[in-house]
C-alpha cells in the first residue's frame, strides 16, 4: 500500500520536474523510481516526494528534487564517467550519480551525515562509490581529475581545488554566494574556465573551514 502511494507520488514529482524543464530522460528515469523516502527521516515521510528541501538533522538538508535533476542533467549533457560530488549530506544526490554514471566520488564533512548516507547507499546497492569525510573545498585530492564535479552546498566563492581537479572538458556545477546565490555551469576547456549563470538558487553554505 504504502509503495503504491509512494511510487504514485514520485510519478507526480516527475511530471512537475517536466512542467519545469527537465528533459533528459535518464535523469527523469532514475528519480521516478528511486525512494527518496529512504533518504529522509519517517517523521517526513509523507513530503518525501514533494518537490522542496526537507531537513536531514545536523542543520542540514536534502536538496530540492528539481535542483537535484537540473544539476545532473547539467553535466550528463558531457556524458562524464568520473564524478565528484561535495557534500553528500544524505546521499540522494549521490544515489543518481551513482545510476547514471561509472566512477562516484562524494565528500561530507560531518562525519555523522556520511555513515548514515553509506548505509543508505549500500542498501540501494549503490556499489560504485567512493566516499571521504574532509572539507569539500580541497575538492578529492590533487592527484585526481573528475569529467564533472557537482557541489551541493554553496561556497562564498568558486573553491580553487575544484578548478584544479575539473578535467579538461569538464563540467563544474556550483552555487555560489551567501544570501543571494546563483547556480553556475563552469566548463573547462584546456586551461580556459567558461561560466554560464544558470539561475537563482538557496542551498545551505559550504562550511570554510579545515577540519
Ligand atoms: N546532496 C545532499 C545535499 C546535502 S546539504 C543531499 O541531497 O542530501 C549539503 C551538505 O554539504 C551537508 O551535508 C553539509 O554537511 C555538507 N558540507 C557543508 N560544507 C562542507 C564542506 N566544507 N565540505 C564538505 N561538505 C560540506
Amino acid at each position: 500500500m504504502t509503495s503504491t502511494i509512494n511510487q504514485l507520488a514520485a510519478k507526480k514529482l516527475v511530471q512537475q520536474l517536466v512542467q519545469l524543464g527537465i528533459t533528459d530522460q535518464n535523469v527523469l528515469q532514475v528519480m521516478s523510481t528511486l525512494p527518496r523516502q529512504l533518504f529522509i527521516d519517517s517523521s517526513l515521510m509523507a513530503k518525501a516526494f514533494d518537490n522542496t528541501a526537507l531537513p536531514i538533522g545536523s542543520g542540514q538538508t536534502i536538496s530540492q528534487p528539481y535542483i537535484v535533476a537540473k544539476m545532473t542533467q547539467l553535466i550528463a549533457q558531457i556524458k562524464p564517467q568520473k564524478v565528484l560530488e561535495i557534500g553528500t549530506g544524505s546521499g540522494y544526490q549521490t544515489a543518481i550519480l551513482s545510476q547514471l554514471f561509472e566512477q562516484v566520488y562524494t565528500v561530507e564533512r560531518l562525519r555523522e551525515l556520511q555513515i548514515k548516507a553509506k548505509a543508505t547507499l549500500r542498501k540501494l546497492d549503490c556499489h560504485n562509490i567512493k566516499y571521504k569525510c574532509r572539507d569539500g573545498w580541497l575538492g578529492w585530492s590533487e592527484q585526481h581529475q573528475f569529467d564533472a564535479i557537482i557541489v551541493t552546498a554553496a561556497p562564498i566563492d568558486v573553491p580553487q581545488a575544484l578548478l584544479r581537479q575539473l578535467a579538461p572538458g569538464g563540467r563544474l556545477v556550483v552555487p555560489v554566494g551567501e544570501q543571494q546565490q546563483m547556480l553556475y555551469c563552469i566548463e573547462r576547456k584546456e586551461d580556459q574556465y567558461y561560466q554560464t549563470a544558470i539561475e537563482p538558487v538557496k542551498f545551505v553554505p559550504l562550511v570554510a573551514e579545515i577540519i
